[in-house]
């Protein structure tokens, strides 16, 4: 996985930016600078976005207490990685949410075999705080790592999405192309697109 692997889920309405679970779930709000837009506003669009993540392969049972979690481990998780890229310190709540959650049982591996194929799935029986003890898991290895240098924000003014720059020279700076570097290429600024990856 990359982090220039941004793919489209299912549902269109979700943006899967980061190539990390944990980056997925930032995504689920969009323009934090401005005018906010909730992409899992419900219980059921949690539901539908942790299958679109591949966290889970099919769409969990999950009530208003999962989504609430969901929505706090998403900014305990933003707070942590927004402090790392300018430099202060972690801890507080956003520290303890996102260990808290990342101590619990994450969502298990499972071999399956199909005809002479063998794939690695999620179990069918796991369920959100599963799937979010795994997005938090991922979270901590990715702040508690040498890529944690590396998360930046989109300089999309109206994106807030954060990526990974695992680009050899660092200077990746849009969350991906189609999404925000083309934007802003045929907004006239054409000279800084010379820097874009
Ligand atoms: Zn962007």
């Amino acid at each position: 996985m990359t982090a220039t692997a941004d793919q489209a889920g299912d549902d269109p309405a979700f943006v899967l930016v980061g190539a990390h679970p944990s980056l997925y779930l930032l995504a689920t709000l969009g323009r934090r600078h401005g005018t906010r837009v909730e992409r899992i506003p419900d219980a059921a669009a949690l539901a539908r976005w942790l299958v679109a993540a591949g966290v889970l392969p099919t769409a969990p049972p999950a009530n208003d207490a999962d989504l609430m979690h969901a929505r706090q481990l998403r900014e305990a998780i933003n707070s942590l990685m927004r402090s790392v890229m300018s430099g202060r310190p972690l801890g507080g709540e956003p520290l303890d949410t996102v260990n808290g959650h990342a101590v619990r049982p994450d969502v298990p591996p499972q071999l399956r075999v199909e005809d002479a194929r063998r794939f690695v799935t999620p179990p069918r029986a796991a369920d959100a705080p599963h799937a979010l003890a795994t997005i938090a898991r991922d979270a901590v290895r990715l702040l508690g790592g040498p890529q944690a240098a590396r998360i930046k924000e989109c300089e999309h003014p109206d994106c807030s999405l954060l990526f990974v720059d695992e680009t050899q020279s660092g200077r990746r700076r849009w969350c991906s192309m189609d999404r925000c570097g083309n934007l802003v290429k045929t907004a006239g600024y054409r000279a800084r697109r010379r820097n874009a990856d």
